[in-house]
């Protein structure tokens, strides 16, 4: 049996293991979530901290990816229907 690595949830404590939950490593740092709940907490706090001005780019760049991809699949729909 592998050495099963556990993870701390760092916005609620709770204790969570490998293969669940949300891990990011970015940088040198390891940001462990045990749910997309409080994964959304923590990205509402960071998205409302940095300056706009730093990551305006990328959040219309992420939105229009997702855009398309929307659009991709409301084409997809509307062939299956014809
Ligand atoms: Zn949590």
């Amino acid at each position: 049996m592998s050495a099963e690595r556990r993870h701390r949830c760092i916005t609620c404590g709770r204790l969570f293991p490998s293969g669940q939950g949300i891990v990011i490593r970015i940088g040198n740092d390891v940001l462990e979530f045990h749910s997309s709940r409080c994964f959304a907490k923590f990205a509402k706090s960071l998205l409302e901290r940095i300056p706009y001005d730093e990551i305006k780019g990328y959040v219309r760049r992420i939105r229009e990816e997702y855009e398309e991809l929307l659009e991709q699949k409301r084409k997809i729909r509307a062939k299956k229907i014809i």
